[in-house]
């Protein structure tokens, strides 16, 4: 139990008093003493399709068995190419490439990198600023991370990525606290671009990064037309927009990708954990035609040097193909869809419960936020992850907001029991 060194988590409590699970099947784990655990975080937001699709873990199985690994580096294999037209077709056809990584840290480094090399093949080399926005999350890696907008995870690790500059967030309680679906006010925040635009010539600008809804800060969900603003200044100034879909890409809002619920495409889209339904680690940015095309104009020789050991590893890819399969033949997107508004009203019915200041939602994601310990930040979401978990409740927990993100074919009866023993747990809480 000592030698693992776990990541994000209170090591030190863990040891103490851990949580283990030992199986999975639907909307369950099972612990290793026996209990059943409703998943409502979708392990960490990256099993859309429930647990134990027997369809994916005999592809990955078959798999295994036929090619164990095989370079994608001067080299090919016949089911990454095939994922990758099935990707294109699952996004609407508005992506031509996809690009695989085995993470969406790496899917945001790539893209980051991507966007740098596009703007010098054209010429556009003074090109070399991002921006990310204030507690957005994009992973840790040190693009990322640069771009990324969480204190916590930046503070140990020195100055990082230079030329990175921040928007604001887009959370407001004191406006929008209680809203139902896209927040009203707020959509004025995309203009900050603008300013930043005013402090560094926008042909030093290679791109702009941001969740379409940040889900690992707390899901702050955008303000009614903040994204297609973001979008339009973008445009106005040659400057790339890349969402980072690593949540809420594969179904989360009950459309393929966000950028499809609100009608806004970015220019790259970043991707991971529910593409392989989180059987195998998998990432892939998909990239819009133009950006690709200018790689293609690069002098004779290798396009773009980036790539990584396990991109399109045979396995992930056979997950992949599976976890489309199964997005097709169970109807996810159409269950996602159909059970959406009960689950908006269940969430709904925690208002008034001790603590409880916000609550949010969009999709099949929603935040509930808690009204801090004074002068102990996170302490009572904490406490809300370990009460849940002994009630059999799986959840997701950021400082003090709850986050909740069950798989896409739950049914009334999961949201019934989600709900439940989530009122009863803030009912108890101190
Ligand atoms: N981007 C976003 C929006 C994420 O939510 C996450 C993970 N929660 C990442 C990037 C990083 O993905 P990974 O942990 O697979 O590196």
């Amino acid at each position: 139990m000592s030698s693992f060194w776990m990541p994000f988590t209170n090591n030190r409590d863990f040891k103490r008093d851990p949580r283990l699970l030992v199986s999975a099947e639907g909307m369950y784990y099972r612990d290793v003493d026996g209990n059943q655990v409703l998943d409502g975080a979708a392990g960490l937001w990256c099993v859309p399709c429930g647990h134990g699709q027997p369809k994916i873990a005999a592809a990955i199985a078959q798999m295994a068995g036929q090619l164990d690994f095989a370079p994608t580096f001067q080299m090919g294999h016949p089911a990454a190419f095939e994922l990758a037209e099935r990707l294109i077709d699952f996004s609407g056809g508005r992506f031509s490439h996809v690009f695989y990584t085995n993470s969406g840290s790496e899917a945001v480094d790539t893209a980051l990198k991507i966007a740098l090399a596009y703007h010098r093949l054209r010429g556009e080399g003074g090109r070399t600023r991002l921006i990310g926005r204030e507690r957005g999350y994009h992973g840790v890696g040190f693009g990322g991370l640069s771009v990324g907008g969480i204190g916590a995870n930046r503070k140990a690790f020195g100055p990082l990525l230079p030329g990175v500059d921040h928007l604001r967030h887009t959370h407001d309680p004191e406006r929008n606290a209680f809203a139902r679906g896209e927040p009203e006010h707020g959509a004025e925040l995309a203009d900050d671009l603008e300013r930043m635009l005013l402090l560094h010539d926008p042909s030093t600008i290679a791109a702009v990064i941001v969740e379409p809804v940040a889900g690992s800060t707390g899901v702050l969900i955008p303000p009614k037309g903040y994204l297609a603003r973001l979008r339009a200044i973008c445009d106005r100034h040659g400057i790339l927009l890349i969402f980072d879909e690593v949540i809420t890409g594969f179904g989360r809002l009950t459309t393929p990708f966000a950028g499809d619920w609100f009608g806004v495409e970015p220019d790259m889209m970043t991707t991971a954990k529910g593409i392989t339904n989180g059987a195998v680690p998998m990432g892939a940015v998909f990239s819009k035609g133009f950006i690709h095309d200018a790689f293609m104009d690069a002098p004779p020789g290798i396009e773009l040097f980036h790539g990584y050991t396990y991109s399109g590893h045979p396995l992930a890819c056979a997950a992949a193909l599976a976890t489309l399969d199964v997005f097709a033949e169970q109807g996810v997107l159409a269950n996602a869809a159909a059970i959406q508004p009960y689950f908006e009203e269940a969430l709904q019915s925690l208002r008034g419960l001790p603590h409880v200041i916000d609550l949010r939602s969009l999709g099949i994601i929603a935040g509930i936020e808690l009204a801090p310990i004074p002068g102990q930040p996170g302490a009572r979401g904490y406490a809300a992850l370990k009460a849940a978990f002994a009630d059999g409740l799986l959840i997701r927990t950021t400082g003090d907001i709850i986050a909740l993100s069950p798989p896409l074919v739950m049914e009334r009866q999961h949201v019934d029991e989600l709900f439940g023993k989530l009122a009863d747990v803030l009912k108890r809480l101190a």
